[in-house]
């Protein structure tokens, strides 16, 4: 087993929007749920190992990353480790003391890599970085949403000094219009940088060209740092080109279904569009689960019911003033792994009655369903929607092989829950 690139990603759905932009350029691609613990598939490019590092201390992100790193050194071309992506959101979520500066520097350290660079430009989902400063759709990053968010507040759009806040090494900026001269230009800026003792530097980019304008300048790099954007220019490095092969996946069988606990815009959409498609669809209410009913037994009752004409739609989906009169009741930590676990046990009791094509919605419902499932790792198939593909994993809870999607929350069109299953059947 030898791989061209190995990843470490600090959340689950930005490793799997990671593995996604890696097999669209052509990479055969097994995402793990934390350290491996069985040897992946002969005839892989690039594994990705999904941590949950982004918020925790950055003693402990730290570890986690250096047993990864240790794991995917062991899985090299011989005599060679693989290239090795760090993996964080393309909004640079991070809390005050880290973690992606720490986390960057030990990976650096572990490697012996004089320089390395960090940019998580995603021009494809509006995310852009420009003298520095990164832009989320048409406002700086500082006057996002991102302000707001509960655990990593983005108030400074400066990537520059963000990172520098965050490590000892000193950190630089290549600018848009060296990357728009191409790779000997960014080369030599590199060079200028290293000679003035800067050892990372922030990239500008702004368009999926500056981006594979980029790529070949990393190509003996032994560590890049980003988001999910520049991974759409590496696999070239490598002489590997984009091929529908590389999203191949074994041929989908199986009942067919759904199951929902994410309450944002788009999945409300969905499941509305689902309903009204005349396709069988059945609420779950998060105050009966509280109240001790058992809404696992009645779901798995219903779906027996109607299960062998077609996809079926299980979902605590609801309108944000349903959710905030539930999280009134119940507490809103409370509300979300009542459900979660409610969701994840009939996702694994509809596994357990047949169904092997599953579409889970909802980032966090994703993270207890995977767990629930027993899913230790997937290969990543065809794209469904920007940045949800199909993957295939055999976990003991489905040994013959389970087809499923993690759609997180702001994904995919109204159909999205339909279109899933016909872009199964191609
Ligand atoms: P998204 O990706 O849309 O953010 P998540 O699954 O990450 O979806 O988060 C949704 C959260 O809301 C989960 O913790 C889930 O358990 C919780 N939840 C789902 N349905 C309800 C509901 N009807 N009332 C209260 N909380 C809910």
């Amino acid at each position: 087993m030898s791989i061209a690139l190995g990843c470490i990603a600090d959340d689950f759905t930005g490793a799997t929007d990671l593995a996604n932009n890696l097999v669209r350029a052509g990479m055969r691609v097994v995402q793990s749920i934390g350290l491996p613990d069985a040897p992946v598939d002969d005839g892989v490019d690039a594994v990705v190992i999904a941590l949950k590092s982004r918020t925790i201390a950055p003693e402990e992100a730290v570890a986690q990353s250096l047993l990864a790193l240790q794991w995917l050194r062991s899985q090299g071309p011989s005599g060679r480790a693989p290239q090795i992506y760090f993996k964080y959101c393309s909004t640079f979520d991070s809390t005050a003391r880290g973690n992606i500066g720490p986390v960057a520097e030990a990976l650096m350290d572990a490697l012996g890599c004089g320089f390395t660079i960090a940019t998580p430009a995603f021009p494809d989902n509006q995310r852009t970085v420009f003298k520095g400063h990164l832009f989320v759709g048409d406002v700086l990053l500082s006057d996002s949403g991102m302000r707001h968010h509960p655990l990593t507040p983005m108030t400074d759009a400066n990537l520059v000094r963000v990172l520098q806040a965050q490590t000892r090494r000193r950190v630089g900026l290549i600018e848009h219009a060296t990357v728009a001269a191409g790779e000997a230009a960014v080369r030599a800026r590199i060079a200028a940088l290293q000679a003035e003792g800067v050892s990372m530097a922030i990239v500008d980019a702004v368009s999926n060209d500056d981006l594979l304008r980029l790529g070949p300048a990393l190509k003996d790099m032994a560590l890049v740092t980003a988001g999910s954007g520049v991974a759409i220019a590496l696999p070239a490095n490598f002489g590997i080109r984009p091929t529908p092969q590389a999203a191949s996946l074994p041929a989908a069988c199986g009942l067919q279904a759904v199951v929902s606990g994410s309450c944002s815009v788009a999945t409300n959409a969905q499941v509305a569009h689902f309903i009204a498609s005349g396709r069988p669809a059945l609420a779950v209410d998060p105050l009966r689960i509280a109240a001790g009913e058992d809404e696992v037994g009645k779901a798995l009752a219903w779906a027996r019911q109607h299960l062998d004409s077609g996809p079926v739609l299980v979902y605590s989906t609801a309108e944000s003033s349903a959710v905030k009169a539930v999280q009134g009741r119940l507490g809103a930590e409370q509300a979300g792994a009542l459900v979660e676990q409610t969701i994840a046990a009939i996702a694994r009791g509809l596994v357990a009655l047949g169904v092997r094509q599953l579409v889970v919605a909802g980032g966090e419902t994703s993270g207890a369903c995977v767990q629930a499932l027993q899913i230790a790792q997937m290969r990543i198939g065809p794209q469904i929607a920007p940045g949800v593909p199909w993957c295939h994993a055999m976990p003991p809870t489905a040994p013959d092989g389970l087809h499923i999607t993690l759609k997180s929350g702001n994904f995919g069109a109204e159909d999205f829950f339909t279109q899933a299953f016909a872009a199964l059947a191609h």
